[in-house]
């Protein structure tokens, strides 16, 4: 099997004159693991919808493979889609579930028969083929539905949500079986997603969609450590955002004001100087005593340790750093719970490298169900919203 290209290009959808999707333009190269995250009623569903060709289109293009598929009806794309429902067929065996779409293809007995085995054996389910659904577990029901997809070889499978209905540890060695059996396949898996720990898990690429629009792209190590919006920088993981004046810039650097600091920081994209915001992760943020020498090349940030939460794998330090002003920093327990030697009440620096600092664009997106956000916009900075 080899994977299909899709192109989109300004696609828009309304329902009901309320805008879902207000011009997206995306490119999902063949063969990708290509996720689409973000968070509830963004358009993430409505994207994949018109993909698959569920949806029509008020405007814009979808190209496969460079062919522009907008008159084509559903069954006609080369594309086929996994829902987090698994909708397999009750009254049928495992085998014939997958066997399904075979029969509208014509197959012969023997090559459905061969196709089956060998879509079971992917997703290792080849021993419950004469099982029925209800006697299998709810992942085991999405292997099959994965298999009854499959077995039809699209060029691109959607998946919208898929493991959203399973327990969180089911979900984590789903995630990585899903993966495997994209890359033994190779064709272009389109993934729909509001977790971002599965996407960042699982992605070649990450598209990150707000308020019908995509705010970033990105593979996911670029997607986390460099977020080019106060919106990405808030939806994946905990995020220390605070308003920044940025006062000096160039190629690669800038220095910027922010909580009562000069901050140095990386760039890699244009940055005008003035008003923007900054991110820090709290785990790039190292604590040591006001006493220590800071290493040259690294920002220092003064504070007062708030408050110290023990939570396992890492401990999180919430340090005062200004009037009304939390800075949060995430200490891993390498030694264990007394890895944190700094209690509340004690002077601490807080000191982070320059790449460690993000400026970043301010987002018209507001995360107004997401903790972290609220979380930043509550607790961390009065200023920054
Ligand atoms: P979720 O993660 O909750 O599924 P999503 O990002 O997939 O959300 P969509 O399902 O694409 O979001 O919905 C985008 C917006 O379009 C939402 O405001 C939703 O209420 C609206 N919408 C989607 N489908 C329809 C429909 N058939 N009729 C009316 N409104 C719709």
């Amino acid at each position: 099997m080899t994977g299909g290209h899709i192109g989109l290009h300004q696609l828009a959808k309304s329902f009901d004159g309320v805008p879902a999707v207000t011009g997206i333009d995306l490119d999902i190269p063949a063969g990708q693991f290509y996720s689409l995250l973000g968070a509830s009623g963004c358009g993430k569903t409505t994207t994949l919808r018109m993909i698959a060709g569920f949806e029509k289109p008020d405007s814009g293009r979808i190209e496969l493979d460079g062919r522009d598929v907008a008159g084509d009806p559903p069954h006609r794309r080369p594309v086929n889609t996994v829902f987090q429902t698994y909708a397999l067929f009750p009254f049928m065996s495992v085998a014939d579930n997958v066997a399904f779409g075979l029969k509208y293809l014509k197959t012969s007995r023997e090559e459905t028969r061969r196709r089956v085995d060998e879509a079971l054996d992917l997703v290792q389910m080849g021993r419950f083929a004469k099982r029925r659904p209800a006697q299998l577990s709810g992942g085991q029901q999405q292997r099959v539905a994965l298999a009854r997809a499959l077995v039809l070889r699209p060029r691109v499978l959607l998946l919208d949500e898929p493991l959203g209905a399973l327990d969180a540890k089911l979900r984590r060695q789903l995630q990585l079986e899903l993966r495997a059996v994209q890359r033994e396949v190779g064709i272009t898996f389109v993934y729909v997603t509001h977790d971002q720990e599965e996407a960042l898990t699982m992605s070649d690429q990450i598209a990150v969609l707000a308020d019908g629009r995509v705010e970033q792209v990105g593979p996911p190590q670029e997607i986390y450590s460099s977020p080019a919006t106060t919106f990405v920088a808030g939806f994946l993981g905990a995020a220390n955002i605070f308003d920044a004046d940025v006062v000096d810039v160039s190629d690669t650097s800038a220095v910027c004001l922010a909580i009562d600091t000069r901050l140095g920081a990386v760039v890699d994209h244009s940055v005008p100087r003035g008003a923007a915001a900054i991110v820090i992760r709290p785990e790039r943020i190292a604590l040591q005593g006001p006493d220590e020498p800071v290493a040259s090349g690294h920002n220092a940030i003064n504070g007062t340790v708030a408050q110290v939460v023990y939570l396992g794998a890492q401990t999180q330090v919430h340090v005062d750093v200004g009037a009304a002003t939390t800075l949060v920093v995430e200490v891993p327990n390498a030694a264990g719970p007394t890895s944190v030697t700094h209690p509340p009440g004690t002077a601490v620096v807080c000191v982070c490298s320059h790449d460690a600092v993000r400026v970043l664009h301010r987002s018209t997106a507001t995360l107004s169900t997401d903790p972290v956000a609220s979380n930043a916009d509550e607790e961390l900075s009065p200023s920054s919203a």
